[in-house]
């Protein structure tokens, strides 16, 4: 048996008759950049993630750095982040020559440790003029910026709290989360603080036929802006009043996610099955001390965008699953701070020690909606059969 890490195809096959109409559609009109697919899809993403305007953009990376660049985050600014995540976090605060300030996880969900970002600011920081400063580093700390990841929100409501006590933004890393609800607060992913971000990459749980993001914000005036910047910061036509770049949805990408909208939460309702599934299975099995599945928090709804693992002899593990013909992945092996690229901010080894020792013990295996339950027993058997 064989069991891949995600198979796009089985999707795919299931609303071919849907999307192949719609995209022949779009090549005969030839109207591919923006348009109005994208301000259709714009409208009905903004519905889905309770916000009152959404924003298309080239990708989620771009999301990060648009939304970084309409918080004002200027160079040399900080901006809190969580060292455990996807690259893009961090690699676009890096784009815009603003500053990652890494601030450790919570190892029961993997989400930036509130707690640790009071401790932070408590420790270094003042505020000035209505500004905050990092007496440290004499740098201006400009924003705060949790990933919601695997699935799960972070815990917005400390994060909010300290958030307003220091007069920082928010922007939300919601690539992974698009639907997830964050049980305190009772709204979704990207609707909480200022800005989310998202990411339409096909493996995110709504993803496009390529590269493709957008952004979630209730503010009016920088919907504005954001909409701006994606076109080099034209006010109107050939008029440019702050510098922007080039990062627009195209309509085929639009058209074929304003179709597949209507199908993710039946597809989140399928991974959170798998998840009890796995859950229900290495719980019952007696090797409870060694596989460690994943915690839903504080009432949050958990859409697994990755469902994860915490195990001992992870890289054994691993070997052995792809023996097997069974996907797995490690999301993610390097915590940012140790990346080479940021050796330049001083980082060492044992200065986040939760995201260490996160990202030596985890591991992603199969979660998609269209896994068969053959499937599903054949990597519980697998895994099991390991630590026998
Ligand atoms: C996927 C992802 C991104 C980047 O999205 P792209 O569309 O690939 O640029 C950013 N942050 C996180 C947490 C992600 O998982």
């Amino acid at each position: 048996m064989q069991v891949p890490l995600l198979d796009l195809k089985l999707q795919y096959r299931a609303l071919k008759d849907e999307i192949e109409p719609k995209l022949k559609e779009i090549f005969e009109k030839q109207y591919f950049i923006l348009g109005p697919d994208v301000q259709s899809f714009e409208e009905k993403m903004a519905g889905y993630c309770g916000t009152n305007f959404a924003i298309g953009c080239a990708s989620g990376s771009d999301a990060l750095v648009l939304a970084l660049m309409g918080c004002d985050v200027k160079q040399n600014d900080e901006v809190i982040t969580t060292p455990y995540t996807f690259f893009a976090t961090a690699g676009a605060i890096a784009r815009i020559c603003a500053v990652p300030v890494f601030i450790d996880i919570n190892p029961d969900d993997y989400n930036i440790d509130p707690d640790l970002i009071e401790k932070f600011l408590d420790e270094n920081a003042e505020k000035r003029d209505g500004e905050v400063f990092n007496r440290k580093t004499g740098r201006r700390i400009r924003a705060i910026l949790p990933v919601h990841l695997y699935g799960q929100t972070a815990d917005m409501k400390s994060i909010l709290r300290i958030a307003d006590r220091w007069g920082l933004p928010v922007i939300e890393d919601s690539a992974q989360s698009i639907g997830s609800i964050d049980g305190n607060m009772g709204k979704k992913a990207g609707s909480m603080g200022e800005v989310g971000c998202f990411s339409f990459f096909p493996s995110k749980n709504l993803g496009a036929f390529g590269d493709g993001g957008a952004l979630t914000t209730n503010d009016e005036n920088l919907t504005r802006r954001l909409r701006s910047l994606r076109v080099h910061g034209e006010s109107k036509r050939y008029f440019h009043d702050e510098v922007g770049f080039n990062s627009r949805l195209d309509a085929i990408q639009a058209a074929i996610l304003e179709i597949k909208l209507k199908y993710l939460e039946e597809w989140h309702k399928g991974r959170q099955k798998n998840a009890e599934f796995y859950n229900k299975a290495f719980g019952e099995s007696g090797c409870s001390g060694i596989i460690g599945t994943p915690e839903v928090l504080r009432g949050n709804r958990h859409i697994f965008n990755q469902y994860i693992l915490r195990v001992k002899d992870r890289d054994k593990l691993v070997e052995y699953l792809r023996e097997n013909s069974i996907g797995c992945a490690i999301y993610y092996p390097v915590p940012l701070h140790l990346q080479k690229c940021f050796e330049y901010l001083g980082y060492k080894e044992g200065d986040l020690p939760e995201s260490e020792r996160a990202s030596k013990e985890t591991i992603a295996l199969p979660v998609y909606p269209e896994l068969t339950e053959s499937q599903k027993n054949y990597v519980v058997e697998t895994i099991l059969n390991f630590y026998r």
